[in-house]
């Protein structure tokens, strides 16, 4: 399941350089998550790194993109693919 950002996101910036995946971004008003490259650090790290260093605790499951912990490292396998054309 990927995760989201809510709109309680004080942009503070320290979640998006520690994504392995490049998966976060500055959106229109908040940081966002596309959710095609965020594996919940599935394949790089035990925890999420965004929530484990977000101040506020604003990064949940995104109900709407569902995968199981396979799909998760097959995304993972499909990205580290992709990285090293
Ligand atoms: Fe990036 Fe990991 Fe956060 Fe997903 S859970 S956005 S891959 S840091
Ligand atoms: Fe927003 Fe949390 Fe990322 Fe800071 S760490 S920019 S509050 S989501």
């Amino acid at each position: 399941m990927a995760l989201k950002i809510t709109e309680e996101c004080i942009n503070c910036d320290v979640c998006e350089p520690v994504c392995p995946n490049q998966a976060i971004f500055m959106g229109e008003q908040i940081y966002e998550i596309n959710p095609n490259l965020c594996t919940e650090c599935v394949g790089h790290f035990e925890i999420p790194q965004c929530v484990d260093i977000c101040p506020i605790d604003c990064i949940p499951k995104d109900e709407k993109y569902v995968e199981t912990n396979d799909q998760l490292y097959q995304k993972y396998l499909q990205l580290s693919k992709k990285e090293s054309k």
